[in-house]
Parts: C-alpha cells; sequence; structure tokens
C-alpha cells in the first residue's frame, strides 16, 4: 500500500515513511492511493476480537512492517486498557454509546496514539538521533501523545499548553510525567499562539532538520488507521444485538479526524448510513454540511474544549474524494481558504454525512436529561453527540455516538449539569498527590528553539 498527498506534488511513500513525516512536503495530508474493498471479509471479521480485528484491518494499510511486529504492537497498546472488549458498547435509551475512553488517559485519542508511539518506537530503532515531537495542545491531545511516547526510545516529546487555560485535571495527567523524554510547557498565550509557534518550526525546514522535529496531531494517517478499527467493532456488535443491516453514528467533531476514519470505513464497505457530524457554537463544519461553504470564524471557548477548532485539519482528507481525486482543485480550494478563509465548492457535500451544532444549553441539558433518564453519565462532548443523534432516530437503523472522553476528565462541567458532584475515576484522583514538572515559556517561537537546543544538548 502506497500513499499520496492530497496536493497531489509529493512523492508515494509507504506506512512506515508517513508516520515519521506527518505532512507530505507539498503540505498535503497523506491518503492512500486505493481503498480497499473488505465486503467480502465482513462475515468473518464480525467474530473477531478487537485486537485480532485491529491487526486484520491496519495489516492493509500497512505493507513494510514485518507481520509478527505489527501483530505485537498493536496487542501492547490495547492492553493499556482497562476493558476487555477495549471500546465496550453500551445501550442508552434509544441509542448505543461506543465506549472510547478506556485508555490510559481517558480520552478516546489514546486509541491512535497508544499505537502510534509504538509504532515510532520501532521505525525509530535504527536512527542515531532522537527524533524531537512538538505537539499544541488545548488539553487531551497532550496528555494522550505523553502516555504514548513516554519512556520510549528514540524520541522526545515536547507538549506546549496554553497556560492557566487546560483544566486542572488535563493539566496534572500531563505534568505529573515524569520521564527523562517528555517536556511541558505552559505557553502565557492562548491553544492558538502554542499551534502557531508549532507550525512556525516545522515549516522551517532548516529548523525542522536540525532539530529533527516531526509531530503527532492527526494530520498523521497513522492515527486514521487505528480509529477506522472501532466503526467495524461497534458496527458488528449492533448488528448482533438488533439485526440491523444498516447503522448510523453520531460523532463530537472538531480536527474531522475522528469522523474521517468512520469515512474511511464506509469506503471500504462497512454498511454506514448515514455519519453525524456534531459541533459546539465552533461551528464551522455544521454550516457546511448545512450550507455548502466551509468560512472559519473566531473561537469562542465552550464546555467542550477539545471541539473548540474552526480549521478543521482532517477536512482537506474529505475535499479530496469531494473533488473525486482532483488534487488542483483541492490545492486551489485550501490556497484560497488561507487567503480568504472560506472554501465554496461547486459539489454539494457528500449526502452521507448531516451535521448539527449543540450549545452550552445543549450540552447541560443533554447530560442531565440521559443521566435522569438512564443513569449513564455523558461528558460533554459525547453529550453533544447524543443531541446530534436525537434529530435522526429511526426504529430500522440504530445509531451509534461515539463517547470520546470520561466524564471524570470534565467534572466541573458534570457538577454544573447536575448540582452535584458525580463524576470520579481513580486514576485521575491519585494524580492529586503526584510531583509535577512543568516550564514556562513567554510566547514567542524563538524561545521554543533556544529550549530545543538545552534539551538537545542535554542541558535540561
Ligand atoms: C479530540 C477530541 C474530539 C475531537 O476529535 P477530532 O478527531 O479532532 O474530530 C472530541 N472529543 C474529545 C474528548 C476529544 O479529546
Amino acid at each position: 500500500m502506497l500513499y499520496q498527498s492530497t496536493r497531489g506534488a509529493a512523492p508515494k511513500v509507504s506506512f512506515t515513511r508517513l508516520l515519521r513525516a506527518g505532512l507530505a512536503p507539498d503540505g498535503g495530508l497523506y491518503i492512500p492511493c486505493q481503498i480497499p474493498d473488505v465486503r467480502s471479509e465482513l462475515a468473518h471479521w464480525r467474530n473477531l476480537h478487537y485486537v485480532d480485528l485491529a491487526y486484520a484491518i491496519i495489516s492493509l494499510f500497512v505493507d513494510d512492517l514485518a507481520p509478527q511486529t505489527l501483530r505485537r504492537l498493536i496487542e501492547e497498546s490495547y492492553a493499556t486498557f482497562d476493558h476487555p472488549a477495549v471500546t465496550p458498547l453500551v445501550p442508552v435509551g434509544d441509542l448505543f454509546v461506543l465506549e472510547l475512553f478506556h485508555g490510559p488517559t481517558l480520552a478516546f485519542k489514546d486509541v491512535a496514539l497508544q499505537f502510534l508511539g509504538r509504532m515510532l518506537e520501532e521505525l525509530l530503532r535504527e536512527q542515531p538521533t532522537e527524533l524531537n515531537l512538538i505537539v499544541a495542545t488545548s488539553g487531551d491531545t497532550g496528555s494522550a501523545a505523553i502516555h504514548g511516547m513516554r519512556g520510549r526510545r528514540g524520541m522526545r516529546i515536547i507538549v506546549m499548553h496554553p497556560q492557566g487555560r487546560v483544566s486542572e485535571v488535563q493539566e496534572r495527567q500531563m505534568t505529573t510525567v515524569l520521564d527523562d523524554n517528555v517536556h511541558n510547557l505552559a505557553v502565557q498565550g492562548t491553544f492558538d499562539d502554542c499551534q502557531r509557534i508549532v507550525k512556525t518550526l516545522l515549516a522551517d525546514p532548516a529548523i525542522k532538520q536540525r532539530f529533527n522535529l516531526s509531530t503527532v496531531n492527526s494530520i498523521n494517517w497513522g492515527r486514521i488507521v487505528a480509529q477506522i478499527v472501532y466503526y467495524f467493532y461497534a458496527t458488528f456488535r449492533v448488528q448482533e444485538q438488533t439485526g440491523a443491516k444498516q447503522v448510523r453514528f453520531s460523532v463530537p467533531t472538531g480536527n474531522f479526524g475522528d469522523v474521517f476514519a468512520g469515512f474511511m470505513a464506509h469506503q471500504m464497505g462497512l454498511p454506514i448510513e448515514r455519519l453525524i457530524v456534531a459541533t459546539n457554537e465552533n461551528d464551522v463544519l455544521t454550516r457546511y454540511f448545512n450550507q455548502g461553504e466551509y468560512r472559519a470564524t473566531a473561537v469562542v471557548p465552550t464546555l467542550s474544549p477539545a471541539m473548540d477548532i474552526q480549521v478543521a485539519s482532517n477536512f482537506e482528507r474529505y475535499l479530496y474524494y469531494l473533488a473525486q481525486g482532483d488534487s488542483h482543485m483541492v490545492t486551489t480550494w485550501m490556497e484560497g481558504f488561507a487567503h480568504q478563509g472560506v472554501i465554496k465548492p461547486s459539489w454539494a457535500p457528500l449526502p452521507l454525512f448531516a451535521a448539527r451544532r449543540g450549545d452550552r444549553a445543549a450540552t447541560l441539558t443533554t447530560i442531565r436529561q440521559v443521566w435522569e433518564q438512564e443513569q449513564y453519565l455523558l461528558d460533554p462532548h459525547s453529550a453533544l453527540g447524543v443531541y446530534a443523534a436525537n434529530d435522526f432516530i429511526t426504529p430500522q437503523i440504530p445509531t451509534i455516538v461515539l463517547a470520546t472522553a470520561h466524564p471524570a476528565k470534565f467534572a466541573p462541567v458534570i457538577q454544573e449539569a447536575l448540582g452535584s458532584d458525580r463524576a470520579h475515576h481513580a486514576s485521575l484522583e491519585k494524580l492529586a498527590h503526584l510531583p509535577t514538572r512543568l516550564t514556562l515559556m513567554p510566547n514567542r517561537a524563538e524561545t521554543l528553539i533556544a529550549h530545543l537546543r538545552q534539551i538537545t544538548e542535554g542541558a535540561v
């Protein structure tokens, strides 16, 4: 399997090459040159356990690593989850909830980052110099990346978060990790400032080479491929329980990575009738799917911070398929977006997708109603998935909502919704007593460069 760039101007590469590169050199995102058709495998796959299913699916996309090595890395990745099903499916009222938060940091990002960390360690074994992974985070990505990379040979992970703007639990999940290869920087600025600093460094070829830089955010195809698995897993479980032919998914969405994995599953032949894109007040994607125009506005803070995004990086992959593989069209759209902040394709949005926006009141009401009616506790992101799904409930086609975080990660929101303190998790309570390490950093790209110099010269 080879991969090409959405912008069509970069050489084709293998899986292990793209994993290290992240972004393609022409500024595009990697996508597979052809999508495997797996319809004849479905009958056999539905009997597999999560790890066997993950191996069956991921191995279709990875052909430059020894099969037994890939198999071992997948086994090790999902052994870190605290549930035997890895991603258990729970019936909640008229819906099914797929719990993706049983990994080490209690957010769905562990599904991909536990795997990516192990894959990278394997690939970097022969490399003489360490790979420096720089990551900007508004909370969940940073902790999942740190827990995926901590203690691994051949790499360092340097995470920047906006000082004082991530939740206390999220900060402790990052700063209590004291491994030598983990560096936490609190930037005196916003999340956008952190992201800008990462992009500034990665866009400078001399700096990128000098410090051997890369990143592990969801532009990396290695993350998408691991997320395709649970769409299959959930569909099989729901089909067993209901006998339904087709299913529908509702996906709390920020960077469009998770829901794009669902699109890939559909393209491979999984009978998905509809993918519902659930957004918060930062509704650029909802406006696009309902009105056909993609126009970014200013980000507003919400109760679901992991979805506070107005430039959904994986949307470029969607555009490639909308344009039926016309890379020139994609390049024109993306360049237009860089200058005018808007894309208005002449094609209508793909009808597989629907979208709904939920606000603060919808988040709090949904958490309260689902708790009162079903005694099931949703985190604020997953609550928006349920809220969006409620518009689509039909008896023939079951709807599966992806639950992207454990409610205890957002305990103050649960407290506000229910008026009582109900969201707990033992692994988070332990963090309160652990020592932390954190470096404050002014909001300037040069400071990160200076810091990298110190780290790579062994002074920190
Ligand atoms: C990252 C995240 C999302 C958004 O996922 P995307 O792949 O960026 O669309 C939703 N919910 C939670 C809890 C997250 O951490």
